[in-house]
């Protein structure tokens, strides 16, 4: 067989032979920006030309810091296709953090979408790899700034050829690069190469898996700096889809409704609190999205309550996990044919079947012996496949890595007979108490489901007695507000928890603080938590 280097170019290819009439449609202040692949491919040759014109080379890094838009997009094509290195810039980072990113690729361009500019305005003087900055606009007056002088998107593009010869790249170059939010420590570069992007892609297309076809119109809400926007963008290139970016109006149900209704979305994607914000607009307005078939949702476990709400919509959720660290699809959560009916929700909750080219297992984390499979036993998942990460960028880490070179994700799970995997918690989030383990995960859900919960986040908090015992922060829907109590949630959990789960305190607060992509952020709940009272110390050493 011949020897044919996989590269994101193959997708360039496509998109420009076979679905140049396809379109991709952006959200804008008023209305939409409306173009195809076809008006896309000039621009990106022209884009091409441009970064050669600044001096950028092979393997070099050019960052981005922009919304879900289409210069996103013709960014995702030109910087690896031409052979740089796509560094999506997580806009949400802490100005310390998006210092540490920028120095740690030394990013050599960075592109920004003209409203992220005063983001990009913190890091004046501290980012000396940066030749140059690209501001992407749509002719609106510059916001103030001290970065000196900004070369303007537009005018780049302008100036070069509508052809551009590609170079002939090698799959095991890197195509992209993406760090963790750093919840913990600084944040850590996964570096995707050619070939893992190409991979990944073609695992996310299997029918079993993300299922995307040519006849789907695809409304990823997920970021486009967050793990590659889950893969999405190469995959509709692939596949052929009609895509639609909702630029900064992702957070808004509102806006995410009316642009999946009058772009006729059928596969919509995103984390699960975009999706609790949509099925109460949608159950407050009464409007509905027959059309959206598929709603790929990952990043945290799906609340049973929350999958019981968007089924009761019309609105069929996929359950997928992964990490910016595995490309980022692991597993989905598909019902195999042998399911009854009747199972079927059970299966759809948990995390799902491992993807083809991925292998996993569940360890001790302690001991790296490999536990069973029964549905029971639980320990660390750890991974390995031409879409895994094998260390970071500038930093080996070799605890990531096994012995015998499986990733180690940090991710607690336990898998049945048939593989299916339920995410137990990160191992950082597990409670520890007295000895046993408590799931965060299982008892967030578990309140969660309570009619008159909005959100639940359990952290756990020292204890002098059981080490640490569990604490639930909860947050009542708005038309229940202070008319619920610990007693009457404790109540509710009782047939759904083992006794010694119970919370030893809820908390009621307004909004259970969030990550920079909508996960509930527990570091923060951790160092804000008062500890257990004095009472209740003292009467736990008695
Ligand atoms: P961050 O670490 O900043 O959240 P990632 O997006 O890489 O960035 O997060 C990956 C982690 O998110 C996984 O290791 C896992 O803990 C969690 N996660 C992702 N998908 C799911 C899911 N479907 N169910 C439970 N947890 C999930």
């Amino acid at each position: 067989m011949q020897d044919y280097e996989l590269t994101i170019q193959h997708a360039l290819w496509r998109i420009q032979r076979l679905f140049a009439r396809k379109e991709v449609v952006t959200k804008q202040e008023s209305g939409v920006h409306r173009t195809t692949y076809g008006e896309m491919v000039p621009r990106i040759n022209r884009l091409a030309g441009a970064l050669k014109r600044l001096g950028v080379k092979d393997g070099d890094r050019v960052a981005t810091i922009c919304w879900n838009n289409y210069r996103h997009l013709e960014l995702y094509y030109a910087i690896p296709c031409m052979g740089a290195v796509l560094h999506t810039l997580n806009l949400r980072l802490f100005p310390k953090d998006l210092e540490f990113v920028v120095n740690d690729a030394a990013d050599k361009v960075v592109f920004v979408d003209q409203t992220l500019i005063p983001i990009l305005n913190q890091l004046v003087g501290k980012m000396p790899s940066v030749k140059q900055i690209v501001n992407i606009s749509n002719g609106q007056p510059l916001p103030e700034h001290q970065l000196g002088e900004l070369l303007d998107y537009e005018t780049l593009l302008a100036a070069e050829s509508e052809q551009f010869e590609w170079p002939r790249l090698k799959e095991n170059q890197a195509a992209a690069m993406c760090y963790t939010s750093g919840t913990t420590g600084n944040p850590k570069g996964t570096v995707y190469s050619h070939r893992s992007q190409f991979l990944h892609t073609m695992g996310v297309l299997q029918v079993d898996n993300l299922a995307l076809s040519e006849k789907d119109t695809v409304f990823p809400i997920v970021p486009m700096f967050h793990a590659n926007s889950w893969g999405l963008p190469y995959a509709c290139g692939f596949a052929g889809c009609k895509i639609i970016f909702p630029d900064r109006w992702m957070g808004d149900a509102a806006s995410v409704v009316e642009l999946a209704e009058s772009e006729s979305a059928t596969i919509v994607g995103g984390v699960p609190t975009i999706w609790t914000n949509v099925a109460g607009y949608l159950e407050e307005t009464g409007k509905r999205l027959p059309k959206v078939h598929t709603v790929i949702c990952g990043g945290s476990a799906i609340p049973r309550a929350l999958m019981e709400r968007m089924d009761k919509l019309g609105l069929r959720m996929l359950h997928a996990w992964g990490m910016t660290e595995t490309s980022p699809l692991g597993s989905t959560a598909t019902v195999r044919s042998w399911i009854p009916p009747d199972q079927a929700l059970e299966a759809r909750l948990h995390q799902g079947l491992v993807v083809p080219a991925v292998e996993i297992r569940i360890a001790d984390p302690a001991t790296n012996e490999e536990l069973p499979w029964d549905g029971v036993a639980f320990g660390e998942i750890q991974v390995r496949g031409p879409w895994i990460a094998k260390g970071y960028y500038n930093n080996a880490d070799p605890e990531k890595l096994t012995k015998d070179g499986w990733f180690r994700t940090g991710d607690v799970a336990k898998i049945d007979p048939d593989g299916y995997i339920q995410i137990v918690d990160r191992t950082k989030d597990v409670i520890k108490s007295g000895g046993e383990w408590i799931s965060s995960v299982d008892l967030e859900n578990a309140i969660m489901g309570h009619p008159k919960v909005l959100e639940a986040a359990v952290i756990g908090l020292a204890h002098p007695r059981w080490d640490e015992r569990p604490v639930a922060f909860v947050v009542e829907r708005p038309e229940f507000k202070g008319k619920l109590t610990a007693e009457e949630i404790r109540e509710f959990l009782t047939d759904k928890v083992a006794k010694w789960w119970l919370p030893d305190e809820i908390r009621f607060i307004d909004e259970v603080p969030k990550t920079s992509v909508g996960k509930f952020d527990k570091k923060v709940l951790r160092n804000g938590a008062k500890p257990f009272s004095e009472a209740a110390t003292a009467a736990a050493q008695r």
